[in-house]
């Protein structure tokens, strides 16, 4: 979905947003009932998952001690899950942020530096790019219409690129 601005090489070099600290649970990919179905029959019958409003959340194991986390999808050869990434992984390093009680915000998190050497024009030029059809921003402010529950909490100092309302 992003190949124009992130090459795969450079998600295969870093893999980054596969791994998380206690702080970032918010971050961690929701799952729609069918991509957990999905998983159960394909990938790990045994995958460990919480319940997150509608959708269900992967269960991260932190050590005694350790600060970071691996997602459980993540192999030595990249995500388990191939095209089937759920919708969070799949837009990240965007993001769309509750922004206030009545407005949510397509944001760019600032963690990928591949992205984040990019000026935040080309961000949104490639953001609302209709050149192949729907524009990103349209999928991800449409999904999250569908799938409320991927509506993020705003992390302060993400660039905001767009606004929608609630
Ligand atoms: S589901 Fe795949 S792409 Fe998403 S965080 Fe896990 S390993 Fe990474």
């Amino acid at each position: 979905m992003l190949k124009k601005i992130l090459s795969p090489k450079s998600c295969a070099d870093c893999r980054v947003c596969c791994v998380f600290d206690r702080d970032d649970i918010w971050e961690i990919p929701l799952l729609s009932e069918e991509l957990l179905d999905y998983i159960k029959e394909n990938v790990n019958p045994d995958i460990e998952y919480k319940k997150y409003g509608d959708e269900y959340r992967l269960s991260m194991s932190f050590g005694e001690g350790e600060e970071l986390s691996y997602c459980p999808m993540l192999t030595k050869t990249g995500c388990a899950l191939g095209d089937k990434k759920p919708f969070d992984c799949r837009v990240w390093p965007f993001r769309v942020n509750r922004i206030s009680d009545t407005l949510c915000g397509i944001t760019v998190s600032p963690v990928c530096e591949s992205v984040s050497q990019l000026s935040l024009k080309k961000l949104s030029d490639f953001l609302f790019d209709e050149s192949e059809g729907e524009s990103l921003a349209e999928v991800m402010f449409s999904y999250v219409k569908q799938h409320p529950d991927n509506v993020k909490p705003y992390i302060e100092k993400y660039p905001i690129l767009a606004l929608r309302e609630l």
